[in-house]
C-alpha cells in the first residue's frame, strides 16, 4: 500500500475530479440535494452527505433503525421459541458458540480506554460489556432471530443485509452500554417525591456496529436461516401481524403497486 500522504493526495483528487461518473442530485426519492461527489465532499456518485451518513448510522440510506418498542413482540416470541428449541441442534450449537464469542472478547475496556482502537476490537469490547452485564446467549440469538423476522414482515422495511446486521448490533449494543443512573425520592412540589432517570448511550461507530453485527450473524445465522419463519409465525399468533400490514399506509419512498410487478401485467 502507498504511503498515507500519497492515498490522502489520491482522494482528495478523486474527490475533486471533474470526471463526469457521478449523479448530481441524490438517488433517494425527494431528497434533491447535491450527491457527495458532485458537492466535492467525497466519493458517493449516487447520494447526498445527510443519506451517506444516514446508512452509516442506521445501516440503510433511508430506513431508520428500528426502535425497542418495535422489536418486543418479536423478542418475546423469539424467547419463548429458543425456550422450547434449546435442544435442538443448531440451537444448542449457536449458543454454545455465543457462549464462547463473549468469553474470548478480552476485558470489557471503559469508554475512557477505546480511544483510537480499530473497530475490531471496539467491537469486541462491546461483546466483553455483554458478557459483564450477564447477558446470556438466548437474547443474542433472540435479537437475530427478531430483528430478521421484524424486518421479514414489515412490508416498508429495507430488507438488505447490511440493515439487518446493523439493526442486530443495535439491539444487542443497547443491552450494556452507556451511562444510567436514577435518583428517588427527588422532591416535588405539594410534598410528593419523584424518580428521577437519566440514560445516555454512547452512539457507536457505523463500523463498530457492523462489525458486532457481523459477528453476532456467524453464529445465529443456521438457527435464522431455518427457524426464522416459525418465530414469525409464533410472533402474528401472539400479538398479531405488523401494523403496516393491518394499517397500511401510503410511504413515498414504496414504490405505487402496478410498478412493483410489471412481469405480472
Ligand atoms: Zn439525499
Amino acid at each position: 500500500m502507498p504511503p498515507r500522504h500519497i492515498r490522502k493526495a489520491v482522494l482528495k483528487a478523486r474527490i475533486s475530479s471533474q470526471v463526469e461518473d457521478h449523479e448530481p442530485k441524490c438517488s433517494i426519492p425527494g431528497c434533491g440535494r447535491p450527491t457527495m461527489r458532485s458537492a466535492k465532499q467525497g466519493l458517493a456518485a449516487y447520494h447526498c452527505r445527510y443519506h451517506v451518513e444516514h446508512r452509516a448510522r442506521h445501516g440503510s440510506h433511508w430506513h431508520k433503525s428500528y426502535r425497542a418498542t418495535e422489536l418486543k413482540p418479536y423478542l418475546a416470541a423469539a424467547s419463548d421459541w429458543i425456550e422450547e428449541h434449546r435442544d435442538e441442534h443448531w440451537v444448542a450449537a449457536a449458543l454454545t458458540s455465543l457462549t464462547a464469542l463473549m468469553d474470548d472478547a478480552g476485558r470489557a475496556e471503559t469508554a475512557n480506554n477505546i480511544r483510537g482502537l480499530s473497530p475490531q476490537r471496539r467491537a469486541k469490547i462491546a461483546l466483553a460489556r455483554l458478557r459483564e452485564a450477564d447477558i446470556k446467549p438466548e437474547r443474542l440469538l433472540g435479537i437475530h432471530l427478531a430483528v430478521y423476522a421484524l424486518i421479514e414482515e414489515d412490508p416498508g422495511s429495507h430488507n438488505v443485509r447490511e440493515f439487518r446486521v446493523v439493526q442486530v448490533a443495535k439491539a444487542a449494543h443497547r443491552l450494556a452500554s452507556g451511562y444510567h443512573q436514577t435518583w428517588d425520592d427527588i422532591p416535588l412540589e405539594g410534598g410528593k417525591t419523584g424518580r428521577w432517570e437519566i440514560h445516555r448511550y454512547p452512539r457507536s461507530s457505523g463500523r463498530v456496529l457492523r462489525h458486532l453485527g457481523k459477528m453476532i450473524e456467524d453464529e445465529c445465522e443456521h438457527v435464522t436461516d431455518r427457524y426464522r419463519k416459525d418465530v414469525l409465525a409464533l410472533k402474528v399468533s401472539g400479538f398479531g401481524r405488523h401494523p403496516a400490514i393491518t394499517n397500511p399506509k401510503p410511504t413515498p419512498l414504496a414504490l405505487p403497486p402496478e410498478r412493483r410487478r410489471p412481469s405480472d401485467r
